[in-house]
């Protein structure tokens, strides 16, 4: 199978990279040579543009950070539309507003072109193993006709129902991924602050009803200072952005959502919006003025 490939940053990469080990065909384009690059040595054709790298391709994947990113690689000059043939398919895996996911469908419609939103959740290391979660929206029948291909990206891909509900799945998910990443910031910064170790923390209630994939992916790095993304702040305040807005537009009140991205605005204006989100913990930190760290001999008397 041949499929074009746009966006190849920390989840687009390792994505296509599981698409070229299954043995298909890739044709890739990144704005940034570098990456295209990183795919070329990898087997993958490039393209100097999304048209180019449409073009000739059954299957179009884009994986880029926003609507706008979206809207311009789709229907802008030299565009996946520009290239695509009438019939082929166009699958965004990029997290974006419902409502953008419903208007460049429509776009691509008019043009022949069928497209369905297909979000996920996982972040790197499940982009890496080919086991993301992935949320799908469209035609069924366009779902069935691609589910092959996106079980190749990840261990699960539901139909969730008709164009924009992958991305309305996917703003549920990043609503309790914030949440929870405060939640837990909150509880360890309190039991740090009462001198109880925080790695003992972890290990008592992991287990436990308050244990979450979140817990487990997130208190390690806490725990480490590393704030490597992953997924970074930004791409967050991002998605917290899309949900409060089409909440609003519903009229479906998010307070906590507001409260936590008042917090991640907090951290990208203290200059760490390129942080992962698990970040969120040093809005605490700041707070409380203690930090969530393993206790070793240096540090002992600091935390
Ligand atoms: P990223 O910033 O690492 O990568 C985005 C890539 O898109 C970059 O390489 C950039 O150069 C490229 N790009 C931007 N505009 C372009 C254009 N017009 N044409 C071609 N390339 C363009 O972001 P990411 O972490 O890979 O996230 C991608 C999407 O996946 C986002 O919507 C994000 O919310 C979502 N997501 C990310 C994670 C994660 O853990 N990183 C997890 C789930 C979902």
């Amino acid at each position: 199978m041949k499929i074009g490939f746009i966006g190849l940053g920390i989840m687009g990469k390792p994505m296509a990279l599981n698409l070229l080990k299954a043995g298909m065909e890739l044709t890739v384009y990144d704005i940034e040579e570098s990456k295209r690059q990183e795919l070329a040595e990898a087997g993958a054709k490039t393209a100097a543009g999304a048209g180019e790298a449409a073009r000739g391709n059954k299957v179009i994947i884009t994986m880029l950070p926003n609507s706008p990113h979206v809207r311009q690689a789709v229907l802008g000059p030299d565009g996946v539309l520009d290239g695509a043939e009438p019939g082929s398919i166009l699958i965004d895996m990029s997290s974006i507003a419902p409502l953008e996911s419903r208007e460049i469908s429509r776009a691509c419609e008019q043009r022949g072109v069928r497209m369905i939103d297909a979000p996920v959740s996982g972040g790197e290391p499940k982009a890496v193993d080919g086991t993301l979660a992935i949320m799908a929206g469209g035609d069924r029948t366009v779902f069935e006709e691609v589910y092959e291909i996106l079980m190749l990206m990840g261990s699960s891909a539901v139909y969730c129902g008709e164009i924009g509900a992958g991305n309305t799945t996917k703003l549920a998910n990043q609503v309790i991924v914030a949440l929870n990443i405060a939640a837990v910031s909150e509880a360890f910064t309190l039991s740090v602050k009462a001198g109880v170790d925080p790695e003992k923390v972890f290990e008592a209630i992991r287990g436990g009803l308050a244990g979450s994939v979140v817990m487990d992916a997130k208190i390690p790095m806490i725990l480490d200072g590393n704030f490597k993304p992953g997924f970074k702040l930004d791409l967050h305040i991002k998605d917290l952005d899309n949900a409060l807005a089409t909440g609003h537009g519903l009229g479906a009140p998010l307070p906590l959502t507001s409260m936590v991205m008042e917090m991640m605005q907090s951290l990208h204006a203290d200059g760490h919006g390129q942080c992962d989100h698990s970040g969120l913990a040093l809005f605490y930190e700041k707070l409380c003025g203690a930090k969530i760290r393993r206790i070793t001999e240096e540090n002992g008397e600091m935390i």
